[in-house]
């Protein structure tokens, strides 16, 4: 607590005109700020607080610390070191501390994407973070890495790139499926043997299997590290067995958890599969991280489930205090040392999903029902004989008065009875969600990726939505494609 009154007091409040003005008008004094329910005094920042004002101005800048010359100064003269060190060395302090210099934004279902600035001290944090990622992963200066996130202004790419050079490790970025091609990820593995693929789930299953076709030989592998989108336990298993198919045994699936606003990413510690996972190692002198009641806001205690709420402790550039990131998790923080590599930093345990993946279904013209799509990530990756997946909501007949169609796509991975897997699905919609697909489609595996966009998109579409009105896919860039897949779905 003493380190966040120290950052808001210095360096908050005084540069954020967000936060300056939000703490004036609650009439919260930051030395008062004592202990972890103290905390609640702050309110809680959403990505509501980013959406563009009526009038046009863009608030996402208020979220950026831009230092007042007048303050600076006053503090350089106080310091005295403008006398030691010379004006000019602490002038470039300054800039090094303040001007933006990175950016990267949010993919996020919301119409526009947000930005988020790096200063040259966030790009410190950044390589600390992704240096402790590395740690927590097991990974060694003598392991070859390919990182196959796509490369684009997000933090997953460039937390890779920064980890790399700061670790001091062997890393290529083939810059993900749009840049080199299912092709040219396959050729670069083959000639660099890695130890270690990292990179988000749909599209490494993707290039695994391809290469288990090809065959590909990868027998250094050792870690496959993931990002970017949610990895429930059956994706997991099922890069474990193309690894093994590809001559790669013992492989270390490990999940990473980040979001744009944090500027960070934490890592999942190597785990037994018997046992479960310890969960995500968080760094408390970077970011104070708490869980809340989804619903009511109220903090949730040791181990309890709840949403994540994420506050820096050392940002510059873009900075958000209390953000709710609309990812609950059903585990909870845990501050016990950990059962697998002993760290004393607290843990973030659980499966994350989303919050907003809760849609509402009209599957009678009576009334709406509420569904959880997290859930049926966690149900279909778990299903044996199913590749790749995606459900598709329409209307019936696409008139906007009748009921939703529920249609999942799934790509057979053996020669399963097709007539009985989709019976078998069709249970277990019911038996998970309460609802039951209208239709089970079998597609090849190339019918599906065009659907869900591999490779093409930053992010696979698992879940379209072809309503009318139905919120826009995932990435801007996704939506001229998303309505031509659904121009020739049916
Ligand atoms: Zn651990």
């Amino acid at each position: 607590m003493a380190r966040l009154r120290r950052y808001l007091t210095d360096t908050v409040l005084p540069f954020s005109s967000h936060y300056g003005a939000l703490f004036r008008r609650h009439h919260i004094d930051p030395a008062r700020l004592r202990t972890p329910e103290d905390l609640s005094q702050i309110p809680f920042t959403t990505k509501l607080d980013f959406a563009p004002n009526e009038d046009k101005s863009d608030p996402v800048r208020d979220f950026v610390l831009i230092p007042d010359r007048a303050i600076l100064s006053k503090r350089l003269s106080t310091i005295g070191r403008a006398l030691l060190h010379g004006r000019q060395a602490v002038a470039d302090g300054f800039e090094r501390e303040y001007r933006p210099l990175l950016m990267t934004s949010t993919t996020g279902r919301s119409a526009e994407p947000v930005p988020f600035l790096y200063t040259a001290h966030d790009i410190e944090n950044l390589k600390l973070g992704g240096t402790r990622v590395m740690e927590v992963c097991g990974s060694t200066r003598e392991m070859r890495m390919i990182n196959m996130f796509p490369f684009a202004p997000h933090l997953a790419f460039w937390i890779t790139h920064y980890a790399g050079t700061e670790f001091g490790v062997f890393v290529v970025s083939t810059g993900g499926g749009k840049v080199l091609g299912t092709e040219g990820n396959l050729r670069l593995s083959k000639k660099i043997k890695p130890d270690v693929l990292i990179g988000m789930p749909t599209f490494l299953y993707h290039v695994l299997t391809e290469a288990v076709r090809d065959g590909l030989e990868l027998p250094s592998l050792k870690k496959i590290v993931l990002g970017g989108e949610k990895a429930p336990t059956g994706i997991r298993r099922k890069l474990r067995a193309l690894a093994a198919q590809l001559g790669a045994p013992k492989v270390d699936v490990l999940r990473t958890y980040g979001f744009t606003e944090a500027k960070l990413a934490w890592a999942e510690c190597p785990f037994d599969e018997d046992a479960g996972s310890a969960g995500y190692h968080v760094h408390p002198d970077l970011a104070l991280l708490e869980i809340v009641d989804p619903a009511t806001g109220a903090p949730r205690g040791e181990g309890e489930p709840g949403e994540i709420v994420f506050t820096p402790l050392n940002a510059r550039g873009s900075v958000v205090l209390r953000y709710r990131t609309g990812d609950c998790i059903d585990g909870g923080l845990f501050h016990e040392p950990c059962p697998f590599c002993g760290r004393i930093v607290p843990r973030l345990v659980g499966e994350i999903s989303r919050r907003s993946d809760v849609r509402e279904l009209r599957i009678d013209k009576l009334k709406g029902t509420l569904v959880d799509f997290n859930h049926l990530e966690h149900v279909l990756d778990n299903v044996e004989h199913v590749g790749t997946w995606q459900v598709e909501l329409r209307k019936r007949h696409d008139d906007p008065l009748e009921c939703d169609e529920l249609i999942l796509h799934v790509e057979k991975t053996d020669e399963f009875d097709p007539t009985r897997l989709a019976a078998l699905l069709s249970d277990r919609f019911v038996r998970e969600l309460e609802i039951h697909p209208n239709r089970v489609e079998f597609h090849s595996v190339e019918e599906l990726r065009n659907k869900q966009g591999v490779g093409a998109q930053l992010k696979e579409q698992r879940v379209v939505d072809h309503r009318p009105g139905a919120p826009s896919p995932a990435s801007p860039a996704s939506s001229p494609q998303g309505k031509a897949v659904s121009g020739n779905t049916l």
